[in-house]
């Protein structure tokens, strides 16, 4: 199914934020699953490469999280990542190593004092971004 929008509850989003802050001066990376468009939980994965550049997590990594997901009868929705030192932007580097085209990418970026969040659609070569909201959460 396509979607135009993600909404992602506060709690998952400070969560993120959060994960990549704790991280400092390395790259994070997770996956956020939930039903169609709205999130509903985190998956911390471990960056292969201590690097505060690039993030590397194995195929055997990513399938094991999306057998969890399952089990949780949930389906990977966006894949995250910090910068630490960058903007938000996806480089080449993340377009090209990209998981899949239906999965949105988001990245946070860590250059400025306040923490700067952005989603994309990534497509064949190119990115645009893609619109999110944050939804409260009790
Ligand atoms: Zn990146």
């Amino acid at each position: 199914m396509e979607i135009d929008k993600i909404i992602i509850p506060s709690s998952c989003y400070n969560e993120i934020v959060e994960h990549g802050k704790s991280n400092l001066p390395y790259e994070v990376c997770g996956l956020l699953s939930g039903n169609n468009n709205k999130v509903q939980s985190v998956w911390k994965l471990k960056n292969e490469i201590k690097s505060d550049r690039r993030f590397f997590v194995g195929k055997k990594i990513i399938e094991e999280t999306l057998l969890q997901m399952a089990k949780h009868k949930e389906k990977v929705i966006a894949i995250y990542h910090s910068h630490p030192t960058t903007a938000a932007i996806p480089s080449s580097y993340d377009i090209a190593n990209h998981l899949n085209l239906d999965v949105i990418m988001i990245i946070i970026s860590y250059k400025t004092n306040n923490p700067k969040v952005k989603c994309y659609r990534v497509q064949t070569g190119t990115y645009k971004t893609f619109p999110f909201s944050i939804e409260p959460t009790s």
